[in-house]
């Protein structure tokens, strides 16, 4: 399976294919390099260039997109209705992007259109981070705790747990990162029952890997 990545940072992206690879048990073919936006909302910005690109040049068979949700809407489970859309949910507005583009672009290299796995990080990507290190950071705390005008923790202090410092160098984010995640690729389990912003990742993940008739049957 040969997979793409477009990520908000080279962390996140160094992050994202352990996570990947623990998901599929096994370590796909990365396309490289990974693509790379600065932030929202310019990752929704450059994901239709992105998936054109993708499938026109490349033996990619699907794009993980992974954002922080900062301090948007948290996707649920009233989202999932057939022909909703929250305007101001993340992963509600990366699937319509990819599915608006998909739909115009004629079958190429095989197959009839590049498949998506969306995640989105609740509040960030630090907090899967966290995930089986800290019990109080899970997507319902942070969910519970906005309902309640009382967040639980902020951004700034999930970042501090994680690097011991506010500022960290780019190698410094690297390596907790990759140290944190190393718990997930063995396991992911933990991670997708907490962070259900995971867990629809995995699971377009796995659907992709167990594909529907995505490829055009091959002539004789
Ligand atoms: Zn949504």
């Amino acid at each position: 399976m040969n997979v793409a990545l477009l990520s908000e940072s080279p962390a996140d992206e160094a992050a994202l294919r352990e996570l990947v690879t623990g998901v599929l048990r096994v370590r796909p073919r990365f396309i490289a390099p990974g693509f790379r936006a600065r932030g929202w909302p310019n990752v929704a910005q450059v994901l239709p260039s992105v998936i054109r690109h993708l499938h026109f040049n490349t033996d990619a068979d699907a794009l993980v997109v992974a954002v922080d949700a900062d301090d948007s809407v948290v996707h649920g489970a009233a989202h999932e209705r057939p022909g909703y859309f929250h305007p101001h949910c993340r992963m509600c507005q990366l699937r319509a992007v990819h599915r608006q583009t998909t739909k115009k672009l004629p079958p190429a290299r095989g197959r009839e259109r590049l498949l998506r796995a969306v995640g989105v990080a609740v509040p960030a990507i630090e907090a899967w981070y966290l995930c089986g290190r800290d019990p109080a950071v899970t997507e319902a705390a942070w969910v519970e705790g906005n309902a309640r005008g009382a967040r639980p923790y902020s951004r700034a202090e999930l970042k501090q747990r994680v690097y011991a410092t506010d500022r960290p160098s780019l190698a410094h984010e690297i390596d907790c990162a990759l140290r944190e995640v190393e718990r997930h690729r063995a396991d992911s389990r933990r991670l997708e029952h907490e962070f259900p912003g995971f867990a629809a990742l995995a699971a377009d993940l796995r659907a992709a890997r167990d594909r529907p008739p995505n490829f055009l049957p091959q002539p004789l």
